[in-house]
C-alpha cells in the first residue's frame, strides 16, 4: 500500500455491528467478561482500548513500522523510552533540542542517575567521542527545533548498532509522510502527535512506533504500568487528522518553499533556516533522507535585537502567536522567550537560538495572504 492509502486505511476496520466507516469511539474504560477472564481481548482501557488500537495500527503502518503506542503526550512518549534504562546508564542526544525534552532529560532523569551527552551531531566523530560502554540510548531530532539543522539518520544508526544502543528520533518535524526513520536504521520513532499528526491544533498526545518485538514489549509494558494513555476521543481526533496528512504535508511544504525564499531576500532578514537551500549545510541529508523540506522555517533579524523580534510576532495579523506547530493555521514563535526557555542563554546560543530567532509554522492557508502578512510585520 502507498502512502496516501496507508493513511486513510491501514490499521482501520468499518465497525462490524453498524458498518460505521469512521473508527466509533470507545468511551469505555472496561468490556464485560462473559466468565472469568474470557473477554473479546480488551479486558480494560488503560492496557488497550479499541479506538486507541486502531490508531496505534496506523500510525506502525505509515511509519513502516510493525507496533504502535500512542500516549497522554509527545513528553509521555519521550518518558517511556528513557523509562526503558536503569540507573548509570547513559545517552547521548543531539544538542539542538525540543526545550520540553531537554527538560525532561535534565530536571527529571538525571535525578534518577541517568546520564545525558549533548552533542552537536552534524559530525558523528562527536558522538564517537563520547560514546561508551554505558551507552544505552542514542536520541535523535531531526529537522532540529528551531535551529533546523539535519542529522544523517543512517549515519548515526550505524554507530549505535556497532555499540549495541538504541536509536530513537523524535520525527516530529518532518512526519512519516517525509521522513520514515526507521527504514534509516533507527529503533524508535517518536511523534508529538499534538502537531502534523493531529494537524488540526486540538489534542494533545504522544507516539511511539518500532518493529522489533522486544522493543515493543517494554514499550507496552511501560504505557500499562505508568499509565499515561491517550483517551478515545484524542484517539479518533489524531485518526481523523491522519487520513489529511499527505494532503497537508505537501501544502506545507509548497508554503513552506514560498515564505523561505521570500524571507531569505528580505533586507530586514539575516539568517534563515529552511533545509530546502541548497546552500543549507546539510541539504544534500535533507535531500536523501526527506521527501519534502516541511513547513518550518526559522529566521533571524539583522542587529540581533530582542525587541525588533517581539515587534515582528506582534504585528502579525494572520500568523498566530504561540505555541505549537504542525497546525492547518501558521504559527509564529520566538523561541528565547517561549519554547527554549528551559536551556540556559550560553547553551542555546551555542547552537544558534540567539534573541532575534523567529520560528515560523507555515500553515495551509493562501501563501499570497502568508508573505503579505510578514511583509507588513516586518517593515
Ligand atoms: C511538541 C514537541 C514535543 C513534545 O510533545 P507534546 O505533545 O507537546 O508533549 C517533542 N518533540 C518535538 C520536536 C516537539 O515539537
Amino acid at each position: 500500500m502507498k502512502f496516501g492509502t496507508k493513511v486513510i486505511h491501514a490499521g482501520l476496520e468499518y465497525d462490524s455491528k453498524t458498518g460505521a466507516i469512521m473508527t466509533p469511539i470507545y468511551q469505555t474504560s472496561t468490556y464485560v467478561q462473559s466468565e472469568v477472564g474470557k473477554h473479546k481481548g480488551y479486558a480494560y482501557s488503560r492496557t488497550l482500548n479499541p479506538t486507541r488500537d486502531a490508531l496505534e495500527k496506523n500510525l506502525a503502518a505509515i511509519e513502516n513500522g510493525k507496533y504502535g503506542a500512542c500516549f497522554a503526550s509527545g513528553m509521555a512518549a519521550i518518558d517511556c523510552v528513557i523509562k526503558m534504562l536503569e540507573p548509570g546508564d547513559e545517552v547521548i542526544s543531539s544538542a539542538d533540542l525540543y526545550g520540553g525534552s531537554y527538560r525532561l532529560f535534565t530536571t527529571i532523569f538525571e535525578q534518577y542517575g541517568i546520564k545525558f551527552h549533548f552533542v552537536s551531531m552534524n559530525d558523528t566523530s562527536e558522538i564517537e567521542a563520547v560514546i561508551n560502554e554505558k551507552t544505552k540510548l542514542i536520541w535523535v531530532e531531526t529537522p532540529t527545533n528551531p535551529m533546523m539543522n539535519i542529522i544523517d539518520i543512517n549515519a548515526v544508526s550505524k554507530i549505535s548498532k556497532d555499540n549495541n544502543c538504541i536509536l530513537a528520533v523524535d520525527n516530529t518535524f518532518a512526519t512519516p509522510y517525509l521522513q520514515n526513520p526507521l527504514d534509516l536504521g533507527a529503533d524508535i520513532v517518536m511523534h508529538s502527535a499534538t502537531k502534523y499528526l493531529g494537524g488540526h491544533s486540538d489534542v494533545v498526545m504522544g507516539a511511539l512506533v518500532c518493529s522489533n518485538e522486544d522493543l515493543a514489549k517494554e514499550i507496552y509494558r511501560i504505557q500499562n504500568s505508568c499509565g499515561a494513555v491517550c483517551g478515545p476521543q484524542d484517539a479518533f481526533l489524531v485518526l481523523r487528522g491522519i487520513k489529511t496528512l499527505h494532503l497537508r504535508m505537501q501544502r506545507h511544504s509548497e508554503n513552506g518553499k514560498v515564505v523561505a525564499h521570500f524571507l531569505k531576500n528580505h533586507p530586514k532578514v539575516d539568517g534563515i533556516y529552511w533545509p530546502g537551500f541548497e546552500t543549507h549545510p546539510n541539504h544534500d541529508i535533507a535531500k536523501k533522507q526527506m521527501k519534502g523540506f516541511g513547513g518550518m522555517v526559522s529566521f533571524s533579524l539583522k542587529g540581533n535585537k530582542l525587541e525588533d523580534a517581539l515587534d515582528v510576532v506582534k504585528k502579525v495579523k494572520i500568523f498566530a502567536l504561540a505555541e505549537s506547530l504542525g497546525g492547518v493555521e501558521s504559527l509564529i514563535g520566538h523561541p528565547v522567550t517561549m519554547t527554549h526557555g528551559a536551556i540556559p542563554k550560553e547553551e542555546r546560543e551555542k547552537t544558534g537560538v540567539v534573541d532575534s530567532l523567529i520560528r515560523l509554522s507555515v500553515g495551509v492557508e493562501d501563501v499570497e495572504d502568508l508573505i503579505a502578512d510578514l511583509e507588513q510585520a516586518l517593515n
